[in-house]
């Protein structure tokens, strides 16, 4: 029997109803890092949890950046980025690394690192393939390898002393591994690989069409004389490599967003085609400044001298507590023991440092798939001296 229904009758009410889903990443909550932010403000806690300066950046990159807006470089520039940025990162690249990225087809602007790594995953990862990180690893990567559908491979770092393992390496590798995630120097630990270690990842993936997504964006903070290996340096490397940094960190602008890209063409080219519909285009007057600014390479070259100073401020603080430090080589982070501190967990002594000694820290177990808790945390001495005094202060009390 077919329903008929005359125009003056309404068809049966239901209520209105957000449809139920699947979760695409049922595993994640909120970062830890907005997590302890936000503890860190509710408590007046001193927040050297999340990763970002207090101070400000240089006044003559805010007067490039506002001229560009002033004479009217507002609207949409180049999809692939303006090429006075471009040129400027192939520019200082070949200064530092000695390696020639053509500007036109191997460089690409980003909205900052974060969509920089999620753009060359979701370029080259198909679903079933394999990819390897190395644990502890920054919080993003693992979601972007779930979202392209890959498969996420764990290889740890050695325990206390976050040194790669090649052995451990070489045997994660099936005939399905697509690509390695790498970052050096490396957050959270601060340790920065050596050329040993970079040589060492290039004999390892030569016989193989593994690509390495090379996540660089503390480039310019290694300390101690050492020299930052970047992936350039390699050509077995740089031949198969998305090399990633961020001009937030650099140049203490975390909240504009902008990075780069740098890629051999074949793999700019499929980089660009996902890049092109997920963000098309990063903020043009900000992409001019920065390319006026990047002019003088001074404010880059003299980065490592001044987070050094700054970490040896904190260190030397420090050692009126009962942390035991662990090495930072790089980075701005500097990473403590606890044990004989405190009997708490990791996350749950950060939580408790927060709300009674009034500093935040980050736990590095939010770095494990699995949650590991070596009774390790991390501190962000990306801040003025005052805030790191104030801080230590308040750690002297335990
Ligand atoms: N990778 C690592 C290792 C980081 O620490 C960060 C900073 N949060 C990023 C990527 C993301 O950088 P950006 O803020 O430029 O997106
Ligand atoms: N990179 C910074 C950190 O590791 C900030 C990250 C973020 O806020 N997503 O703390």
């Amino acid at each position: 029997m077919q329903m008929t229904m005359n125009s003056n009758q309404t068809p049966p009410q239901t209520p209105p109803h957000t449809p139920t889903l699947q979760s695409r990443l049922p595993n994640v909550g909120t970062t830890i890092f907005t997590v302890m932010s936000t503890l860190a403000a509710e408590k007046n806690a001193v927040n050297l949890g999340q990763g970002f300066p207090d101070f400000n950046c240089d006044p003559k990159l805010v007067h490039d950046v506002t001229g560009a807006m002033t004479r009217g470089l507002n609207q949409y520039p180049p999809m692939t980025g303006v090429s006075e940025l471009r040129e400027a990162v192939a520019i200082k690249i070949k200064a530092m690394y000695a390696y020639e990225y053509r500007a036109a087809g191997e460089i690409t602007i980003t909205a900052g690192a974060t969509q920089a790594i999620i753009t060359a995953i979701l370029a080259v990862v198909h679903p079933g393939d394999e990819v390897i990180v190395l644990e502890p690893c920054y919080d993003s990567y693992v979601p972007n390898i779930e979202l392209a559908g890959g498969v996420v491979v764990r290889v740890p770092l050695t325990p206390g002393t976050f040194r790669p393992d090649f052995g451990k390496i070489a045997a994660a590798i099936t005939l399905k591994t697509r690509a390695i995630i790498v970052n050096s120097p490396h957050n959270p630990s601060g340790t920065v690989w050596t050329r040993d270690d970079m040589l060492a990842l290039q004999d390892i993936l030569a016989p193989t069409n593994i690509l390495l997504i090379s996540d660089e964006v503390y480039e310019h903070m290694v300390f101690d004389g050492q020299q930052h290996q970047s992936a350039a340096r390699f050509p077995g490397l740089a031949a198969r490599a998305f090399i990633v940094s961020s001009f937030g960190k650099t140049y203490h602008v975390t909240g504009w967003k902008v990075g780069y890209v740098a890629a051999p063409a074949a793999l700019t080219a499929e980089f660009r085609k996902v890049h092109q519909f997920n963000v098309f285009t990063v903020n043009t007057p900000v992409q001019y400044g920065l390319a006026a600014y990047m002019a003088d390479a001074k404010p880059y070259l003299e980065l490592p001298a001044f987070y050094q100073r700054k970490r040896d401020l904190f260190r030397n603080g420090l050692k009126r507590t009962r942390f035991k430090l662990l090495p930072s080589e790089g980075t701005y982070f500097q990473c403590v023991d606890i044990s004989s501190v405190s009997e708490l967990g990791e996350a749950d002594f950060c939580k408790w440092l927060t709300t009674h000694i009034g500093v935040a820290a980050i736990p590095l177990s939010a770095f494990y798939g699995d949650g590991f808790d070596q009774r390790v945390v991390r501190f962000c001495f990306a801040k003025k001296d005052e805030t790191l005094n104030s801080a230590l202060d308040r750690l002297a009390r335990l």
